[in-house]
């Protein structure tokens, strides 16, 4: 059965920059919930990084990450990214669903670095390195399309064992 790396966040733990949780009380994610899918990682958490803490955004060179006070955090972030991947790799999730917007979770959008909340197309630290390793990425929003993909790939692997067998 295929594991699913998951931000905390996402589950209900409040673990965000401002002590808040993003709970996220979706159908596939009870259903995986109870089916023990489910690796739970806050990246953030896991490198570290207190709660609450500063709000943090990537820089518009993709490279930097600057809390709001101008501290430069780039080396704890690249740490919390790090640390997601040995978590996802100890599990072997070949997929994750992530908190968009986030500078680590984010897969889709992230905030553009003005402190200004704006977001933009971009990744975060973590998400980019997941996908560099192999593991496909998705946001909260696209938990649909994950859960058609992992029926499709299920059936295909279920499919290939029964084959097998009958030979
Ligand atoms: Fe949620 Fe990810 Fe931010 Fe942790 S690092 S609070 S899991 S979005």
């Amino acid at each position: 059965m295929e594991q699913i790396l998951i931000s905390a966040c996402l589950c209900g733990f409040a673990v965000r920059y401002d002590g808040s949780a993003k709970y996220w009380k979706n159908t596939h994610l009870l259903r995986w919930h109870a089916e023990g899918r489910l690796v739970i990682c806050c990246p953030e958490i896991a490198a570290g990084l207190p709660v609450p803490r500063l709000p943090a955004e990537i820089q518009a060179d993709g490279a930097h990450l600057l809390e709001s006070d101008g501290n430069d955090v780039t080396a704890m972030y690249q740490l919390a990214a790090q640390r997601a991947l040995q978590t996802a790799l100890a599990h072997r999730c070949r997929f994750a669903l992530l908190t968009d917007g986030s500078p680590s979770c984010g897969s889709q959008k992230v905030y553009d670095g003005s402190f200004q909340q704006r977001r933009i197309n971009g990744s975060g630290f973590t998400a980019r390195l997941l996908r560099e390793n192999g593991i496909n990425v998705y946001a909260e929003h696209e938990a649909e399309l994950l859960a058609t993909r992992l029926k499709v790939e299920e059936h295909q692997a279920w499919q290939a064992i029964h084959n097998k067998v009958s030979q």
